[in-house]
């Protein structure tokens, strides 16, 4: 007997069913629910090696490459990230990271972590650099990496990475690319863009549970990590290693999580289905209709229109809307999770997603009626039923 009293048991896991609508993680999709109840299979089991391989195969196709580093790590986004740095910077390395938003001066952080002298271009939030600004700093730092953030979930702003990987080969740099928000959503191209490094998360455009970090690396990427003069600091995330695992040897390193295997493998069937034009095209019409309930409320974004991207939109609070109050009753109420704003624009934006699975016309009306409903409970001047009357004027007219 032991004289601690026994805590009571907890209730059964019942969370309230909520529509996922902020920065991620956002709704999984019926299939990916599906997958993810099917038996556990041993994590060196053939059959499951098979699905490593498709799995791969499919992570290619959306990540629109050939190259043969090309696996999910077992981490989200942020470990994505980690071992992309973890793995080109060696202490002592120059690296160059574009930061106009949260998550730039995240991957600054874990570069300077890596030991390398990093050298930051600061833009304000919500904006974006041009090639000519970037040609300029390059040609300032020489660095051997540039790391930059494809689409940045804090302001909701597109970084065009169209030009960076022939730009990144003229100063002999290699090109580091957030995708975390980016892919299954908007365009990413790593072979046709040339970009030599770049890493993305399940939870997002996806449309799985956080858990996976799809990561690629080309050529030169490769020969820079082969190149090391010291092996690469983190043992986790020693892509040597982990390429050995996922490669043809099958050499074991850690045990793969199977279920969430399950589930990318699912996301991108999904993905690849629906077609990666269809599915960009797709996130684009239900952002059209979204911003065209926002403005009809009289709302404006974070991110200037040209470099809105589809799948996030920062939305500045009108006066008199208390963020933490608001996201409470949308959460409350309706039922509705959007994100608040991350560091100088905490309690000043609210962050609406619609990614994967949730670019959808339901969505859009939800959000939108419900939207309508807090700010006239705030007393801000919008006229009833005037957003979901222009969602629909879209979509009724496209
Ligand atoms: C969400 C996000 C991350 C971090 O991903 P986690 O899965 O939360 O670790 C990194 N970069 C960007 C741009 C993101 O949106």
């Amino acid at each position: 007997m032991t004289s601690a009293s026994t805590p009571s048991l907890p209730g059964q896991l019942n969370p309230t069913p909520r529509l996922l609508l902020g920065p991620g993680p956002s709704d999984l999709h019926p299939r990916v629910v599906a997958a993810m109840t099917t038996p556990l299979l041993g994590h060196l089991d053939p059959q499951f090696l098979l699905l490593m391989s498709e799995t791969q195969e499919m992570l290619r196709a959306v990540f629109q490459t050939r190259n043969e580093l090309t696996l999910p790590i077992s981490a989200t986004g942020s470990g994505g990230m980690e071992a992309c740095l973890v793995n080109l910077l060696e202490p002592g390395d120059r690296a160059l990271i574009c930061v106009a938003g949260y998550f730039g001066e995240r991957m600054a952080e874990m570069a300077r972590r890596c030991g390398a002298e990093v050298h930051v271009e600061q833009e304000s939030w919500g904006k974006t650099f041009s090639p000519d600004r970037l040609r300029e700093a390059l040609r300032r730092v020489r660095p051997k990496v540039l790391g930059i953030v494809n689409a940045e979930t804090s302001t909701g702003a597109w970084q065009d990475i169209s030009f960076l990987g022939a730009l990144c080969r003229e100063f002999d740099a290699l090109a580091v690319v957030d995708c975390v928000t980016s892919l299954g959503c908007t365009p990413v191209a790593i072979d046709t863009w040339q970009i030599d490094a770049a890493f993305s998360c399940s939870q997002k455009g996806l449309s799985c549970p956080p858990g996976l970090a799809p990561l690629t690396f080309g050529p030169r990427a490769l020969e820079a990590l082969y190149r090391r003069k010291s092996p690469v600091r983190s043992w986790y995330f020693d892509l040597t290693a982990l390429r050995s695992y996922w490669g043809t040897e099958r050499v074991y390193h850690h045990t793969a999580p199977i279920t969430m295997i399950y589930a990318l493998r699912e996301g991108l069937r999904l993905v690849l289905e629906e077609g990666l034009e269809a599915r960009f095209e797709r996130h684009q019409r239900h952002a059209r209709a979204l911003r065209a309930g926002l403005e009809a409320l009289g709302l404006r974004t974070l991110a200037e229109e040209s470099c809105q991207l589809p799948q996030l939109h920062a939305v500045l609070l009108p006066d008199g809307v208390n963020d933490v109050q608001g996201r409470k009753r949308l959460l409350e109420e309706f039922g509705i999770e959007v994100g608040g704003g991350l560091g100088e624009y905490k309690g000043r934006v609210w962050r609406i997603g619609l990614m994967g699975y949730n670019s959808r016309t339901n969505c859009v009306f939800q959000v939108l009626a419900a939207l309508e409903k807090v700010l006239i409970d705030c007393g801000v001047h919008c006229s009833r039923g005037s957003g979901v009357a222009a969602a629909e004027a879209f979509y009724a007219s496209s």
